[in-house]
């Protein structure tokens, strides 16, 4: 693997000393090259990336990704209004909801973006209530991508999409209420590790996508791993690109009209371009670990502990000391582990230590558990640092709460 000090265009100590510790760093070379890099891996075919935000929502980074070309894609009323911040049409955004009330998906009409809609009651509702309003319909081909039941969505018992079993009855409250589909959907997880899963469930979702003869796009989600350590397997994107093109020329054919193929993704677009540096507290040994705290926890960074997932820890600070053996582990009151048994240049009270691939669900997903603050964002751009969110302040943590007067 690069070391940081290569990846980034700014030097990452510098950062910490300028805006302080833990720091979110985002870099916008890292983005736009994968941005590019997905489109390039189609030919001849009608394109269109919208951006997962829930991956990672800062206004600036979501301005950046507009500048590309891409559209948004926004799981919350919130994030859609984030989009519409950002400069996004409301065209350009889809809201991709799961379990939302009716009433979001009136404001969502209101706002004039796409909805996609993930279930049949909702269906029915939503034509009667709004019969001229185009829908795209999200379909769940049920297949299993990755292995964890926790990111996998496609499986027979998941909450997402409506059902490739229920699609007679889909057909029917179609054409009964006339509802105009003019698109389909279909996200099944957040690992395509097997190529071949994924086409299955394409092909089972272009199948479906004949059934509605009003298209304009066909929807394929995301689920497009990146490496989190050295070895990693990572989607082909290439691959699966050249693939994926060559049969939606056959579709456009079949179909007799060619429509635009989307594509969500979050992780892929931002996750290798984000770091979390934080600052060793203590190193402390007990008789069987060598133990590194960090100035943070799973309050900034959950996915080792919720997902068990794997962040590439490295020692800034002292690039070429001799490795030793760490649990590398957080300021919680709380069992907070980001690594255990990681060989990590010799660490030291007051180094900085870098957490990899802290682009995507890292700081979407920080809370303020044991009162802690949430940490800065800065965001590189064309070799310069821009603060993009102060970090958090203690009257904040509390601006929200009321006094009573009861117990002054
Ligand atoms: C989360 C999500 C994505 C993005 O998934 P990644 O694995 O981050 O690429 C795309 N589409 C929908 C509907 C999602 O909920």
């Amino acid at each position: 693997m690069k070391p940081e000090e290569k990846r980034f265009s700014l030097d990452l100590i510098d950062l910490t000393k300028k805006y302080g510790s833990p720091l979110f760093v985002y870099d916008t070379t890292i983005i736009q090259k994968q941005y590019e890099r997905l489109m390039n891996a189609f030919s001849g075919v009608h394109v269109k990336l919208h951006y997962a935000c829930k991956a990672l929502s800062n206004l600036e980074v979501l301005k950046f990704i507009r500048t590309l070309g891409a559209g948004l894609d926004a799981v919350s009323i919130e994030e859609v209004s984030l989009g519409i911040r950002a400069g996004y049409q409301p065209d350009q955004i889809c809201f991709t909801p799961s379990g939302v009330g009716f009433s979001e998906l009136e404001e969502a009409v209101h706002k004039g973006v796409k909805i996609n809609i993930d279930n049949l009651d909702m269906l029915e509702l939503f034509a009667q209530k709004y019969p001229e309003y185009p829908v795209c319909i999200r379909i769940n081909p049920h297949i299993m991508a990755g292995g964890n039941l926790k990111i996998s969505v496609g499986h027979i018992d998941s909450k997402f999409g409506i059902s490739i079993h229920q699609l007679p009855h889909l057909l029917k409250l179609v054409d009964h209420w006339n509802i105009p589909v003019e698109g389909i959907h279909m996200h099944t997880g957040s690992d395509i590790l097997d190529t071949e899963v994924f086409l299955g469930a394409v092909e089972i979702l272009l199948n479906a996508a004949k059934s509605f003869p009003n298209l304009k796009y066909i929807d394929l989600g995301s689920g497009f791993k990146v490496p989190y350590k050295e070895g990693d397997i990572e989607t082909n994107i290439e691959q699966l690109g050249q693939t994926i093109s060559t049969r939606m020329k056959a579709f456009y054919k079949e179909y007799g009209k060619e429509v635009d193929l989307i594509f969500e993704p979050g992780k892929f677009l931002v996750s290798e371009a984000g770091v979390l540096l934080t600052e060793v507290n203590t190193v402390k040994v007990s008789p069987s670990t060598l133990f590194a705290g960090v100035n943070t926890g799973f309050n900034h960074l959950i996915r080792p502990m919720f997902y068990n997932s794997y962040h590439h820890i490295e020692n800034i600070s002292n690039p070429s000391g001799n490795p030793r053996v760490y649990n590398v582990v957080g300021y919680l009151c709380e069992t907070d582990t980001f690594a255990v048994n990681r060989r990590i240049a010799e660490i030291r009270v007051g180094d900085i230590l870098s957490f990899r691939n802290a682009g995507a669900y890292c700081f979407t997903m920080a809370s303020n558990y044991n009162s802690r603050l949430k940490p800065a964002e800065v965001l590189l751009h064309q070799g310069k640092d821009y603060l993009v969110r102060r970090r958090e302040s203690f009257e904040d943590l509390v601006k929200l709460q009321k006094k009573t007067g009861l117990f002054d």
